[in-house]
């Protein structure tokens, strides 16, 4: 089956420092459009982008239009988990500039109502197994969480572990994280567990080595095992299905603050695994609208695509969110994420 891609756009409210400044917002949103306008010439410069779902979340809870983070999980979590569920792989992302609301989205905050997309989606997914009846189907769950930084990667889960893993890949199960720490949960609490650690790991990690986290890829995987027992045989038969659920780096231009040395490094490679994902996404995207088996997709063009390769393509499901700063402050790098958002349909 032809893969396909859910995108969503969502504004977030206005930080202190550009409300302390009196920023203007740039972003509207009516139903599923964005439209942006040029703060430096109002008139006759907006833009409209239609996606799957454009997100409100700039004014208050109160406002009719404003997306919390349980409306985003319903719309899109809950619906990568049921394909999850039905045998797919499956991948969310999250797009945009430091700042924009990226692990807002993907992680959140502790505070009831503040959770992002994984913690939701792995309550969930305990929920719903818990709920099972059936004898003769059993499940099983294990996580991994890896940091890719300069295309190399750095296991979370495991962060004493000594420098880069090797990426490798397996004849038939593709490509993969050599010693990568895969661990058996099951429960909902122990997975908190392992991504506190793991958030921790990522940022004294970054703090170490003089970068901030905003410029690397987070991985968080979630193995989901559906095993169902043949009474006649008593066979087992297994349905895999992996869940990718990426916090990206910051998609801010490298290159405008004249940085030389390491931050160029990082840079060029943060621009260059950016920019293969949305080469990987429209093919993908174009592919399914033009019902065409066979295109040319350059996964091997960078470690996040190669890693994500059978997260994105054949039988798998994937959705993108672009989060995105109001503030007119961000103007250009704002229309930036939107056009990218538009090619990944
Ligand atoms: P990024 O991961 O893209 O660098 P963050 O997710 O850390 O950005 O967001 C920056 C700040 O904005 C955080 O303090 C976060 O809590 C806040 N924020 C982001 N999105 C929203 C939102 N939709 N609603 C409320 N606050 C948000």
């Amino acid at each position: 089956m032809a893969a396909s891609v859910k995108v969503a756009v969502r504004v977030r409210p206005f930080n202190s420092r550009e409300s302390n400044r009196d920023a203007k917002c740039v972003i509207q949103m009516q139903g599923k459009t964005t439209c942006i306008v040029n703060p430096k010439q109002p008139k006759d410069s907006a833009k409209n982008f239609t996606f799957d779902y454009s997100y409100w979340s700039h004014t208050a809870e109160d406002d009719l239009q404003f997306a919390s983070q349980r409306q985003v999980y319903l719309d899109i979590g809950e619906e990568m988990l049921l394909h999850a569920f039905e045998g797919y792989n499956v991948c969310i992302f999250a797009y945009g500039q430091t700042g924009a609301g990226k692990s807002y989205t993907m992680m959140g905050k502790q505070e009831p109502g503040q959770q992002g997309i994984i913690p939701q989606m792995c309550e969930d997914l305990f929920k719903r197994t818990s709920e099972n009846t059936d004898p003769d189907l059993s499940y099983s769950v294990e996580v991994s969480y890896m940091e890719i930084y300069c295309e190399r990667v750095r296991d979370l889960l495991n962060p004493k572990s000594a420098g880069a893993l090797r990426v490798r890949e397996h004849p038939i199960m593709g490509p993969y994280v050599e010693d990568l720490s895969k661990l058996a949960v099951t429960s909902y609490s122990d997975i908190t567990h392992l991504m506190d650690c793991g958030n921790k790991a990522r940022t004294v990690a970054a703090t170490n080595m003089n970068e901030t986290s905003s410029r690397s890829h987070a991985v968080f995987t979630i193995i989901f095992t559906q095993r169902r027992r043949d009474q006649l045989t008593s066979l087992d038969t297994e349905k895999v299905s992996k869940v990718s659920l990426v916090d990206l780096a910051g998609s801010e231009r490298a290159d405008s603050s004249g940085a030389k040395g390491m931050r160029l490094k990082e840079g060029a490679n943060i621009n260059k695994s950016l920019t293969t994902l949305g080469k990987v996404i429209s093919a993908l995207a174009e592919m399914s609208s033009k019902k065409r088996k066979s295109e040319f997709i350059p996964y091997r063009d960078s470690v996040l695509t190669w890693l994500l390769k059978e997260n994105l393509g054949g039988n798998s499901r994937t959705a993108m969110i672009a989060a995105l700063s109001p503030a007119d402050i961000s103007y250009e790098e704002t229309l930036s994420t939107l056009r990218y958002a538009d090619r990944a349909k």
